[in-house]
């Protein structure tokens, strides 16, 4: 329950405090897991909640084809807030066939982060074209609109040529991320 309120005054206090991010070190045990990864996205949903991957970033095999997913899906109960992984700004809030309703957030150094299969439009929620969204400011609900088997978040990452990139390597872990907080002194 003590991890659940921090979290919440977390994520009130984090709209006031999200300049304190970019004199933020990576964690050192980050460099062990793989040597190409280097995190500087927070993970982009309810850590509390999350509870797997079920589906990683590359080629996968659907119905007999080949295909490259272009994210990665987290799975969390339907409703869990879904966060910017970085402050931004809001470039695009829709609803697409595959990806139901989305929003799409692109960061200081032109990469985009993309947040699909959400609940409900985010529009609803006051999250609109052009918005400014600090670090783990939400953006939507855990949701399964669009081309989706069960609730989950599937997440993108977009570099500065809309190419879609390996968000794992770009990503804290949830239990990095909090450490991260943690060293902002954001969470005790
Ligand atoms: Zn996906």
């Amino acid at each position: 329950m003590r991890a659940a309120l921090l979290f919440a005054l977390l994520v009130l206090l984090l709209p006031q405090r999200q300049g304190a991010l970019a004199r933020t070190p990576a964690p050192k045990s980050a460099s062990k897991a793989a040597a190409h990864r280097k995190p500087w996205l927070f993970f982009p949903i309810d850590v509390r909640r999350f509870d797997r991957v079920s589906s990683k970033y590359g080629v996968r095999r659907m119905k007999g084809h080949k295909e490259l997913h272009r994210g990665v899906d987290l799975v969390a109960p339907a409703g869990s807030w879904v966060v910017a992984a970085r402050e931004g700004r809001v470039a695009e809030v829709g609803h697409a066939r595959a990806c139901g309703w989305y929003v799409t957030v692109e960061h200081a150094n032109a990469w985009r982060t993309v947040y699909c299969h959400l609940r409900v439009d985010p529009k609803r929620m006051g999250v609109t074209k052009g918005l400014y969204v600090p670090v783990m400011g939400v953006v939507g609900e855990v949701g399964s609109t669009g081309h989706s088997t069960g609730p989950h978040l599937h997440f993108s990452l977009l570099d500065d040529r809309g190419e879609a990139r390996d968000p794992l390597l770009a990503l804290y872990t949830p239990a990095e991320t909090l450490r991260a907080l943690r060293g902002m002194r954001l969470v005790q």
